[in-house]
């Protein structure tokens, strides 16, 4: 023990929606002394970072809110179905304000390093700008999809013009108004930028490698009626959304795809195509994700959807991929995506066909031919899930370095903890349920609060999972991944990034399983005493426990 005195408990890395909430928890809840370090100027984490044109939810917002504060649920009123971006960052620092979180964040303030100290059972965390700070328990709160990727293009510094990237958009409004735009990459964020981008610019240009499966999204605003109405079902929402596996409001058919006749199958295909949100998705047929033959009676009814929208036969081929079923990769929500290639100021180049060969000053060269832009979006998406994890130097016991250690792919214990690294808790870490996301966050900030209370309460210094507690961890992710189409996909969820080194192989990333199990088998745990964590108390000499610190 060096007796040396903490600076706090706890530190959260992160003031996204897990890391307000996980503040708001160990403070008010349990007393804790409690500082977040958040890279940003505000609150809001995705939604502070994610400020292109066109973001917005794809989860139904009246579902994707906080649901454990009855006065944040009455004051806050949602004004559209799947509420865009600027609305979002407005409810978050809402409920900062609200709660009065602000004091005991600091922004600004990009965390470089954490380091376990095994002589006095602490972590020192370090910041950019050369700040150290000492605490008992770590907690990061840094989000799946939160380190942007670039692709690896030759002479990719050298354009004259305005380049940025989705995930760290600039907070000045940039205009397309009279400007020609090149917009690479269309997943979920590409999807949404193109439809975007393209009422205003001069021309369009989208480069798209593989094309991906995108559905209607059907948005749709909320009049105050309708708002007081849907907070009248506040609790049969939220106690829907504990029900499903992904915790959406959507629900799978009991039905399997080719046992329901012809003209049935079709009509429910046609319902689902209408149906607001991941209808498409999450509530199709019940074998639409797990059985081949099914998943391709989907694929087809959404490509013949894709060449009815889109009026040039060769484009709408190119938009309609060949390399995976629908919905085994992440599907893009869209508002009239397709229909923008039938305009004459968009142009659709498949780098399938002619590659990106550089960026130039001017614009862009591909094996066929020289572009010039004044903007080049990059909507290429995030070194997912272990990512924002590899940009923080994390060291546990005896300096073995995370990085390490998950080098042929993370190994967790509930997804919260990694052996070797005693008293660090993961907010939706590797291996955890992801699906309709604040609703999972909340339960996992819940138990990870309820286990630094646990410690606390009762003087233990240190915990770290037991190596049999993580295999079998371990274990049963991949198991409940098995048979699942999306898992014989190349994704983020599958944990590749083409442009990042060494996630070229798939790994075992996310929870694939129901989160309804997810919960119950976590809860257990902790109802047994936190079965398979090993805790010690060795003495030391505990932070002062004043919340407002
Ligand atoms: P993404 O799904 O990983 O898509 C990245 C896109 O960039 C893909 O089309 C990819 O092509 C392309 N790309 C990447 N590197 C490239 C390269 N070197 N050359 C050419 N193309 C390249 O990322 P995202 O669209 O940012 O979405 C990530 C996730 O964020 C989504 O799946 C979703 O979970 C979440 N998201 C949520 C919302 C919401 O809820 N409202 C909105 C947007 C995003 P390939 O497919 O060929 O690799």
């Amino acid at each position: 023990m060096t007796g040396k005195k903490l600076d706090f408990d706890a530190i959260v890395i992160g003031a996204g929606i897990s890391g307000l909430y996980e503040l708001h928890l160990l403070r008010d809840r349990y007393g804790l002394n409690v500082k977040v370090f958040e890279a940003g100027t505000g609150v809001g984490g995705t939604w502070y970072w994610n400020r292109y044109p066109g973001c917005r939810f794809d989860s139904e917002s009246w579902s994707y809110g906080y649901s454990f504060n009855q006065e944040i649920l009455a004051e806050w009123n949602w004004t559209e179905h799947f509420a865009p971006q600027p609305e979002t960052e407005r409810y978050l620092n809402f409920v900062a304000d609200k709660l009065d979180l602000r004091k005991n964040i600091q922004f600004s303030a990009r965390v470089k390093s954490a380091h376990y100290d095994d002589n006095d059972e602490s972590w020192t965390v370090t910041l950019e700008n050369g700040e150290s700070y000492r605490s008992r328990y770590f907690v990061t709160c840094v989000g799946p999809l939160s380190a942007p990727t670039y692709p690896k293009f030759d002479g990719i510094e050298s354009f004259e013009g305005e380049s940025c990237h989705t995930g760290l958009w600039p907070k000045h409004k940039v205009s397309f108004e009279g400007k020609r735009v090149a917009v690479i990459g269309t997943g979920a964020t590409g999807v949404q930028t193109i439809q975007e981008v393209a009422k205003t610019a001069k021309h369009l240009t989208v480069f798209q490698r593989r094309p991906n499966w995108c559905t209607p999204l059907h948005n749709g605003p909320i009049s105050s009626e309708e708002m007081e109405e849907i907070r009248g079902r506040y609790p049969e929402i939220f106690r829907l959304c504990k029900e499903t596996a992904s915790c959406f409001v959507h629900n799978p058919d009991p039905r399997k795809t080719l046992e329901t006749p012809e003209a049935e199958r079709n009509a429910f295909l046609q319902n689902r195509y209408e149906t607001p949100g991941f209808g498409i998705w999450m509530g199709n047929f019940k074998d639409m994700l797990t059985d081949r033959d099914a998943n391709k009676v989907i694929s087809d009814f959404v490509a013949e959807r894709i060449r009815e929208r889109v009026k040039d036969p060769a484009t709408a081929e190119k938009l309609i991929p060949t390399d995976h079923g629908f919905g085994t990769r992440r599907v893009p929500q869209e508002t009239f995506y397709y229909e923008v290639y039938n305009q004459p100021n968009v142009e659709l180049i498949s780098m399938l066909e002619t590659p990106i060969e550089r960026i130039t000053p001017k614009g862009l060269e591909t094996s066929d031919r020289s572009f010039e832009f004044d903007i080049i979006i990059y909507a290429t998406g995030f070194d997912a899930i272990t990512g924002s994890f590899d940009r923080i130097d994390i060291q546990g016991a005896d300096g073995i370095k995370l990085k390490d250690k998950w080098k042929g792919g993370p190994t967790t214990y509930l997804g919260m903890m990694v052996k070797d690294f005693p008293n660090m808790f993961m907010v939706i870490g590797p291996h955890t349920a992801l699906g309709n996301i604040p609703r999972s966050i909340e339960h996992i900030a819940e138990w990870v609060a309820g286990a630094i209370h646990h410690m606390h309460q009762n003087g233990i210094t240190f915990a770290d999972p037991t190596q049999s507690g993580v295999d079998e961890w371990t274990d049963y992710v991949a198991e409940v991944g098995e048979g699942l189409l999306s898992n014989e996909i190349d994704s983020w969820m599958t944990g590749i990034n083409l442009n990042v080194e060494g996630k070229q192989t798939r790994i075992l990333a996310r929870y694939s399983g129901s989160a309804v199990e997810y919960r119950r088998r976590c809860d257990k745990i902790a109802e047994d005493g936190y079965t398979d964590v090993t805790f010690t108390s060795r003495g030391g000499v505990m932070a002062n426990a004043n919340p407002n610190h």
